[in-house]
């Protein structure tokens, strides 16, 4: 009332609320351009302070991260078409003996039905991924003892004699730097070690006290310097993670300079003691990966299953994001399911490499296209590539 005597609701209105909310959308403006600066700096100079990616990872006005991953399809384009490598992942077995707190198939699950592949039924998988077009495949599993070096080694020699145009990569976790060798020796060229997290204390906050950031890191320099064409990357959202501890995990891979990214978001599994956590972000994963892409223009980044799995349309997001790369399930169709590193895990439909006309048909629908190529890094960094 008291107001109402003293000024008009007009003057309220032109002398009060219309500066302020000028001033406002002023400052909204200078704040979107201001993140708009990062994302071109980024895309030119490849690096940015620690206070740009804080910013690029907190700010989740919707121009913005558009702006962000435009760019970064963008710079994929440039270098890769519209042209998706496929990978075809065979996941040799789920016996392991490590107990990560996150994982589904840790030691300490008794839920899990054990199993392990022969390498007869590798290498037809490897025949059924050939005639479908694959020129990659990806050997993944548990750290098995079972399957020991001279077995790996000597399965790694038979692929390569069987398919010697196709490129072979192994994701079998930590080993010996002279298991390492050895493996390459018998034809080897690619390894996967995504170390999880840079920043130590998070790291044994996701892992029990007999695993190591340092061993983890070590491991990736060995591969780096074995020849191998190396991909290391993080799970988005593991309990824990703040945004400092992805800073550190970008200057990391900033200074590591991975042929390849893996980047998916945490997703829980019921038997772990992470069981009730909540998954990590989708939209934090997409931020992410366009980061790396305009860090890494030459970067082989894939859509990951744990991106399809937690969002119907995730793999063609990634892909919009900067993504260039899908790993179909080559395993054999009734052990897939027994290989749940969490809750849900897709392995059908476009997941599968039996569906690669889905996949295929799911691309051109964004405007992309499979490339039945081995896929190499295009970057000269690695002379024996
Ligand atoms: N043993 C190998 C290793 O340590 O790299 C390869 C197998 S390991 C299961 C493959 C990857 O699965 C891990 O690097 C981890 O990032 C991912 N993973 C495991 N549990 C996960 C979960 N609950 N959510 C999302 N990704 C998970």
């Amino acid at each position: 009332w008291l107001v109402r005597a003293v000024v008009s609701p007009d003057q309220v209105r032109t002398t009060i609320l219309f500066p302020v909310a000028g001033n406002w959308y002023r400052a909204c403006l200078n704040a979107k351009n201001l993140m708009k600066i990062w994302v071109d700096r980024l895309k030119q100079e490849h690096t940015l302070p620690p206070e740009g990616y804080k910013a690029l990872l907190t700010c989740t006005h919707v121009d913005v991260t558009t702006y962000l991953h435009r760019q970064a399809q963008k710079v994929t384009q440039a270098r890769f078409g519209n042209n998706i490598y496929i990978r075809g992942l065979i996941e040799i077995s789920n016996c392991c003996r490590n107990n990560c707190y996150y994982c589904g198939i840790r030691k300490g699950n008794p839920q899990v039905e054990r199993y392990r592949l022969s390498r007869e039924t590798i290498l037809d998988c490897c025949t059924q991924g050939y005639e479908l077009g694959f020129r990659t495949f990806v050997m993944q599993g548990g750290e098995d003892a079972a399957q020991s070096s001279e077995w790996v080694e000597e399965t790694v020699a038979a692929i390569r004699n069987r398919f010697p145009d196709c490129a072979i990569t192994l994701s079998l976790g930590e080993k010996t730097r002279e298991e390492y060798e050895r493996f390459f020796r018998a034809g080897a060229n690619r390894y996967l070690l995504r170390h999880e997290t840079f920043n130590a204390e998070h790291y044994k906050l996701l892992h029990p006290a007999e695993m190591s950031q340092q061993n983890r890191i070590q491991c990736l320099h060995w591969l780096k310097e074995i020849g191998y064409q190396t991909g290391t990357g993080i799970m988005v959202g593991s309990p824990g993670q703040t945004t400092d501890h992805l800073i550190e995990d970008i200057r990391f891979i900033e200074c590591f300079r991975p042929q390849m990214i893996g980047i998916g978001p945490f997703i829980p599994h019921q038997n772990t003691p992470f069981g009730t956590s909540a998954p990590g972000s989708i939209e934090q994963t997409l931020r992410l990966l366009s980061i790396f892409r305009l860090m890494l223009p030459d970067a082989l980044i894939p859509a990951t299953t744990a991106l399809a799995t937690l969002a119907p349309d995730g793999r063609e997001r990634g892909i919009l994001a900067g993504a260039n790369v899908v790993m179909p399930n080559l395993s054999p169709c009734e052990e897939r399911i027994k290989y749940a590193l969490y809750n849900n895990k897709a392995s059908l439909g476009a997941e599968a490499a039996e569906g690669l006309a889905m996949l295929n048909k799911q691309l051109q629908a964004i405007g992309y296209k499979v490339l039945p190529t081995r896929g190499d890094a295009p970057n000269g960094d690695n002379p024996f590539k």
